[in-house]
């Protein structure tokens, strides 16, 4: 053997597996998608097949995050999903930040009057993807940071229409440090290398959090959810002081138990604490065997399994450990905060 990437190690530890099938109590996926890429294109199967799914891993509600801006896509995930099973879906809604470089000071009042629009429509909603704050300029060609007071009446709309923010800023730390020897993402960062956002042509990972935290800190009235655990799931210590300093903000642990489970003492303490406060996601379409590695990692004390359901792990070589939450914070995880922030009937 000459290459590390060969490397698969068989395991001789004796322990417990369990397989867990169906998660302890109903769950609500708070943050996924439907549509390529990270959906699978589930918006363009049958819906019967998709609730299938859902049914299988006892998922009683799906958040579709890619509603888009609306044009066809968000009038598509309304009009064939949404409103043929309305208390199985919600559909968040988008901003084409893009246009903005054409657009100039006229940008900002189109936006607003977009994402009325779509709250008209039945967007639950609104998602911000990763690309503002790391790509988007105005019309000056000046990159636009989060906390930007020109899109602070975005937010404002966002409280007065009632839609949660779901904000996916940064990316994993070791995005944003050099690809070589040292970095623990280096096999996903060597098949993704778009995914690297090294200084000095990118702003910082410090930067884009320090930004994150203050639109927060800005906008008391809206409600906002950090995605990938606030993307900052390396540092759950400053992940439960965002927490504990704002209470209008959420997180969701989507596309994270690789993190989480490999500091699982850490992670429980931080699921007990902030029960109230964390959604559950998974981020990579309505994948049964994904949902069922999340249940064992949230239900179990299941010692050192993969997190991934390929057979080398996607995020990187480790494996993770369970952390056995107790019923009260499973429950609130797996579906009462989510009812609460979806202002969603019981059912
Ligand atoms: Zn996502």
């Amino acid at each position: 053997m000459t290459d590390l990437s060969q490397f698969k190690p068989v395991e001789q530890l004796v322990h417990k597996k369990t397989e867990v099938h169906k998660p302890r109590f109903p769950v609500i996926d708070a943050h996924n998608h439907l549509a390529q890429p990270f959906g699978g294109g589930w918006d363009r199967k049958p819906l019967s097949e998709l609730l299938d799914a859902m049914d299988q891993a006892n998922i009683t509600h799906f958040v579709s995050l890619d509603g888009g801006w609306g044009e066809d896509k968000f009038n598509d995930q309304i009009e064939n999903i949404k409103n043929k099973a309305p208390d199985k879906f919600s559909i968040f809604a988008g901003i084409d930040w893009t246009q903005w470089e054409k657009m100039g000071e006229a940008f900002v009042p189109w936006a607003i009057t977009s994402l009325k629009r779509q709250a008209a429509n039945g967007a639950s909603g609104l998602k911000i993807w990763k690309d503002l704050g790391l790509h988007i300029r105005d019309e000056n060609g000046v990159r636009v940071d989060l906390d930007d007071e020109r899109i602070s009446d975005i937010w404002d709309t966002a409280a007065e229409l009632r839609l949660p923010v779901l904000i996916h800023t940064a990316d994993p730390v070791a995005f944003f440090t050099p690809i070589d020897e040292r970095n623990e993402r280096i096999e996903e960062l060597g098949a993704y290398p778009e995914w690297a956002f090294s200084p000095p042509q990118f702003p910082s990972f410090s930067h884009l959090i320090d930004r994150f935290t203050r639109l927060i800190s800005l906008h008391p009235n809206t409600t906002f959810i950090g995605a990938h655990v606030g993307c900052y799931a390396e540092n759950l210590q400053m992940v439960s002081q965002m927490l504990d300093q704002f209470p209008n903000y959420f997180i969701d642990i989507s596309a994270r138990i690789g993190e989480l489970g490999r500091q699982p003492y850490t992670a429980r303490k931080f699921f007990i604490q902030h029960s109230d406060r964390i959604l559950f996601g998974l981020d990579m379409g309505p994948k049964v065997d994904g949902y069922r590695l999340y249940y064992r990692f949230l239900e179990t004390d299941d010692e050192y399994f993969n997190y991934s359901t390929r057979e080398v792990p996607t995020q990187g070589r480790w494996y993770i450990h369970g952390i056995y939450l107790p019923d009260d914070v499973l429950q609130k995880v797996y579906s009462t905060n989510a009812r609460r922030i979806l202002k969603l009937e019981r059912n």
